[in-house]
């Protein structure tokens, strides 16, 4: 029996694997295959703190070693099963099963990409997922946005600080986001909107040159135009990695596992503010699941013993930093959690 079990080797799995093992506790981590999570698909990190410049690939390296030099146990494989139900944790993997007092889930998300010619070659060459993360790179460049919800917008409205045109290219003639993020974008004058358009393709040779848009015009006749850019913003959405805990954990609509702190701030936003902005767990289902969870502790799951950081929870910030601030208290939180049982 584990004391503790941590899925995901991103930066919120490892900072947890890193005070549980500094506190003696043994932690096992499964980091996944293949491990590392989002920040290996990147190249230069510049906002970590404590890093001017490093390499995702690099501060994922010291992550771990930190975490094995202190104690903790890694094993680059998937879990495929869980079986939360029972007192103890199950989780399964290589057809071995592993128990454990808690469990830690920080299996992060993925960015939904285009997947269209020339977006792979291009990551990390002018091709984006994040404009916190990249927008600096582009600072009096021009740059699109791909999408047409809340993060679009959001996405948009960050580049417009550093880059000198930015346009948001949308598949429909209207956007779903919400109003008040529209009115920012419409306002703003380095944002010029592109209605009905595809994005076809992406060229460059090793950076980004230009797009190739698939537009359709007034008649509904489909035109080819290409666009000189230097960046690509892909804002179609994300998608939490946490398939195997569905029916047993609760989760919103788009998948995030909620926690104790995420329902208490939506039941405050709703309940005594009528907020609905960015609200993405119905009211009804607020009433119903709100008991099943644990105000003792800020990172807890509708399952007692099981605590939830990174990505997987956060579809606001999703950065390393936070990530890892959530994976260490989780780690914090399980100590008292085991120390009360
Ligand atoms: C292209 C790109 C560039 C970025 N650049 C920056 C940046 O410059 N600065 C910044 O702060 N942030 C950046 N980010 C965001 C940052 O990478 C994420 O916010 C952060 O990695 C989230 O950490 P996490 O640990 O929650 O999840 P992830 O990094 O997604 O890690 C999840 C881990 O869980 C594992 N896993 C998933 N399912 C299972 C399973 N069933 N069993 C076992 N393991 C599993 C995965 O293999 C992975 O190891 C970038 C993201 C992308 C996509």
């Amino acid at each position: 029996m584990e004391n503790v079990i941590i899925i995901g080797g991103g930066p919120s799995g490892l900072s947890a694997g890193i005070y549980l093992a500094r506190a003696g506790l043994k932690p096992l981590i499964f980091a996944g295959s293949p491990p590392g999570g989002q920040l290996m698909l990147t190249s230069e990190v510049e906002n970590f703190p404590g890093n001017e410049s490093i390499l995702g690939s690099e501060l994922i390296q010291k992550m771990r070693d930190q975490a094995l030099k202190f104690g903790a146990k890694i094993i680059d494989q998937n879990i495929n099963k869980v079986n939360l139900n029972i007192s103890e944790k199950q989780v399964e993997s290589g057809g071995k099963i592993y128990t454990s007092k808690s469990l830690i889930i920080a299996v992060g998300a993925k960015a939904l990409w285009l997947e269209v010619p020339g977006e792979k070659e291009l990551r990390g060459k002018g091709v984006s997922a994040c404009a916190t993360c990249d927008g600096f790179f582009f600072r009096e460049k021009v740059v699109a946005v791909v999408g047409g919800g809340d993060t679009a917008m959001e996405e948009a409205l960050t580049l417009a600080k550093f880059a000198k045109k930015v346009y948001i290219i949308h598949r429909r003639d209207s956007f779903r986001a919400s109003k008040i993020m529209q009115e920012r974008v419409f306002t703003n004058p380095k944002i010029e909107v592109i209605w009905n358009s595809m994005v076809d393709g992406i060229l460059g040779k090793d950076k980004v040159e230009e797009i190739k848009l698939k537009v359709k015009n007034q008649k509904s006749k489909i035109i080819i135009q290409n666009l000189k850019l230097d960046g690509v913003f892909v804002a179609i959405g994300h998608k939490p990695d946490t398939d195997i805990f569905k029916g047993q954990i609760e989760m919103d609509e788009k998948g995030y596992i909620i926690t104790s702190s995420r329902i208490a701030m939506e039941y405050t936003k709703f309940k005594i503010q009528n907020l609905k902005f960015k609200m993405i767990i119905q009211n009804e289902k607020l009433e119903k699941i709100i008991k099943k969870f644990d105000f003792n502790y800020q990172t807890v799951t509708s399952i007692p013993g099981v605590f939830a950081g990174g990505d997987c929870v956060d579809f606001e910030y999703r950065q390393a930093g936070t990530a890892s601030g959530m994976g260490i208290a989780t780690a914090l939180e399980v100590e008292r959690y085991l120390e009360n049982l």
